[in-house]
């Protein structure tokens, strides 16, 4: 690994977990926007449902109206038989009907006024609805504007980051750069980590093998850590790489689903640990990181 390469590694990293605390930033707009708009939410779907009712009961209504315009039409022509009947018995059968007609329509003006009520009471609802509406919007709409101008600057931020990224890429060796995508495949941030100064990776906290520590220094070749699986490095950013490790958190649990985490933890880094008689370290230092290994690595 030339210095070039070690600076690239280092590089790149550094600008990964850049994007990964951008691409939190934005995530943390969430919540916070949902919070600001609840209550208006709320109002707004009880105001949908009541205006959905609203329309069922004006087509009841409407129905009603015909229904008693239809009643009142066969009343008249009942009323005019009535006056031209020829004798007891149609006398009778008309009277009779009219009757039926008139509860009906009774029943039918009735069921139709109280339906009106209920409509006009609606209305009032709705109405109250619309103006608590309104009241909540003009209330949270600075705050939501607010927040949603500072989620669109954040995302306008992560964009120029992934292009700084894209030309930056184009630039590194491939084979570097397929082992360091390799090592975050499966959500892991960290791929590149400093060697401490007493000589552990700063990402696990593994000890690092003397010898490996050397080559590591002396900066030859790409050597990994036995414990987690990072690319080890000697770097002045070192603290930088370590610090945003919180970082890591939510892009692990993004990463969740997929099942590369699991199975590599159960693999250590049997390539490098293979050469060196430092088996049981790695052991240790993977119990004490937590921290997984992508079981299909193999250094270069
Ligand atoms: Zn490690």
């Amino acid at each position: 690994m030339t210095e070039q390469d070690r600076n690239n590694l280092v590089e790149l990293q550094r600008i990964d977990l850049k994007i990964v605390a951008a691409q939190q930033r934005i995530r943390e707009f969430d919540p916070l926007l949902d919070e600001v708009e609840q209550p208006a939410l709320v109002l707004e779907s009880d105001a949908e449902k009541t205006r959905a009712r609203l329309k069922e009961m004006n087509l009841e209504e409407r129905q009603l109206e015909l229904s008693v315009a239809e009643k009142r039409e066969r009343q008249k022509k009942l009323d005019e038989r009535s006056g031209s009947v020829r004798n007891l018995r149609e006398e009778a059968a008309v009277s009779a009907e009219l009757e039926m007609v008139k509860r009906a329509l009774q029943n039918d003006e009735q069921e139709a006024l109280s339906i009106l009520d209920q409509i006009r009471k609606m209305e009032g609802r709705l109405e109250e609805l619309d103006e608590a509406i309104t009241e909540a919007r003009a209330f949270v709409g600075p705050r939501l504007e607010e927040l949603k101008s500072g989620r669109g600057t954040a995302e306008k931020e992560l964009d120029a980051m992934e292009q700084d990224r894209e030309n930056f890429v184009d630039a590194m060796d491939a084979m570097e750069l397929r082992l360091y995508e390799g090592i975050r495949r499966g959500g892991r941030v960290t791929a590149v980590a400093a060697l401490t100064e007493d000589g552990a990776c700063s990402h696990c906290f593994g000890i690092v093998p003397p010898q490996l520590q050397n080559e590591i220094r002396h900066g030859k070749a790409l050597i990994r850590c036995e414990g987690c699986g990072v690319i080890l490095t000697v770097t002045e950013h070192g603290d930088e790489l370590a610090g945003v490790m919180e970082a890591e958190e939510p892009a692990e649990e993004e990463a969740a689903e997929e099942p590369a985490e699991e199975e590599a933890a159960e693999e250590p880094a049997e390539e490098e640990a293979a050469e060196e008689p430092a088996e049981e370290e790695a052991a240790v230092s993977q119990e004490v990181s937590g921290d997984t290994i992508d079981e299909d690595q193999v250094d270069e």
